[in-house]
This record gives C-alpha cells, sequence and structure tokens, in this order.
C-alpha cells in the first residue's frame, strides 16, 4: 500500500484528490497547511508527498526544507504560479516534479506513479545512489567505471561532460534545474551562465544522441532545466 501525505488548502482540490487517491487504493492523508502537513510526515512516514506551493501559514518551499532535513520522500509540486523561478525554487530546495495548476487527474496521477517508482530500492539497496549502469537502447553509462559505451565503443567525453551527464543521469527521470546543475558541474558561484549549459547539453547530444536535433534522453525542459530519460 502506498501512502500518499496530500498538502493543500483549497478543499476541492483536496476532495478531488482524495477520491481520486483512494479509489486507485493509495492510503491518503491530507493536511490544509505546512505545519500540520510536517507533523504529519513525522507521524505517518508517507511514500510520497503532493505538495501545494501556496499554503495559508508558510510558503511550501519551507515544507520541502523542513521535510528534507530528515527524508528523501518524493515530493510533487503542485504550483498555481505562472513564474518559472518559484518552480526551480521548490527544485533546488528539494522537490522532485511539479504540476502546474489547473493540472489533469490523469497527469498528475502518471507524475505521482513516476516519483515513487523511481524513490524504490534498486537491488535491494537503498535508493538510486546504488545504480550504476544505465542502459538506453543506443548507449550505457556505467557510473563507477566511468565510462560511457555506444556501439561496443568507448565515447570520450571531457571531464565537464562527464559530470553533467553523471548528475542527469543520477536524476533519470527527475527534472534537474539549470541551477542545480550549474552548482554541482561548474561550482557553488554559478547559476546563471545558462549559457555553458546550451553548449554543453549540445556536445552530450552531438555524441550520444541518435538524432542530436531531436533528442531522446537529454531533454530541454525551456527556461527550467534538463531531464534525462532512458
Ligand atoms: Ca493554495
Amino acid at each position: 500500500m502506498t501512502r500518499v501525505l496530500v498538502v493543500e488548502d483549497e478543499p476541492q482540490i483536496v476532495r478531488a484528490l482524495v477520491i481520486n487517491l483512494k479509489a486507485r487504493k493509495y492510503e491518503v492523508d491530507a493536511a490544509p497547511d505546512g505545519a500540520t502537513a510536517l507533523q504529519l510526515a513525522a507521524a505517518r512516514h508517507p511514500d510520497v508527498v503532493v505538495l501545494d506551493l501556496g499554503l495559508p501559514d508558510m510558503d511550501g518551499v519551507e515544507v520541502i526544507r523542513g521535510l528534507r532535513g530528515w527524508t528523501r520522500v518524493p515530493i510533487l509540486v503542485l504550483s498555481a504560479r505562472h513564474t518559472s523561478d518559484e518552480k526551480v525554487e521548490a527544485l533546488d530546495a528539494g522537490a522532485d516534479d511539479y504540476v502546474t495548476k489547473p493540472f489533469g487527474m490523469d497527469e498528475l496521477l502518471a507524475r505521482l506513479r513516476a516519483a515513487v517508482r523511481r524513490a524504490e530500492p534498486v537491488g535491494g539497496a537503498d535508493g538510486a545512489d546504488d545504480v550504476v549502469t544505465v542502459e538506453t537502447e543506443g548507449f550505457t553509462v556505467d557510473l563507477a567505471a566511468k565510462k560511457v559505451n555506444r556501439d561496443g565503443r568507448d565515447v570520450r567525453l571531457t571531464p565537464t561532460e562527464w559530470h553533467l551527464l553523471e548528475v542527469l543521469v543520477r536524476n533519470t527521470g527527475r527534472l534537474v534545474s539549470q541551477k542545480q546543475l550549474l552548482q554541482e558541474v561548474w561550482g557553488p558561484s554559478y547559476g546563471t551562465e545558462t549559457n555553458y549549459l546550451r553548449v554543453y547539453m549540445a556536445q552530450l547530444r552531438r555524441k550520444l544522441e541518435g538524432d542530436p536535433s531531436h533528442p531522446r534522453h537529454f531533454i530541454t525542459e525551456p527556461g527550467m532545466g534538463y531531464r534525462f530519460e532512458r
């Protein structure tokens, strides 16, 4: 049984989520504000959190930071906001994905399933850090050996290209924000040099995508970041 914590102050949305989730055999707890959410998360240990960013008592980003202090539970953000800044802030704080309001229930459920699936232990060990090889139909990434194999041959990557690839692959299926990529690959004082990312992503695509102009694995989320899909 998968337990979902819904954090949302709009009763109609809570009702719709509870009905739909229970119909699909999820167990659901609901919190109308951030303080209740943090208490319920500690008491109930949900498998996934659906979190509205606009809460009456605190910003949803603070709830993310509070949760990330002690848990890696997947967090799916509901955002009614139109600027991408706040979504990026939520991702930087540790959210896993977001859905923009008004959302379709099917889309939300698909994102929820994906978030839960990514959090499942791989090979009986604890989480994604233990994945050492990632295979696509076109190439294989060996994180332990720091090698990429395409059609039986090693692909030569520069250290920067490798580092970028590694961050994306370790977050397979998840949106990684521009800022997070820049800070992890180039360093903490970076964050706005998005032209670096465009250049290096183009290089990775050229080396690894079957058709670099129509990427299947290195996906751009305009204005937000990048996502690696297997
Ligand atoms: Ca709200």
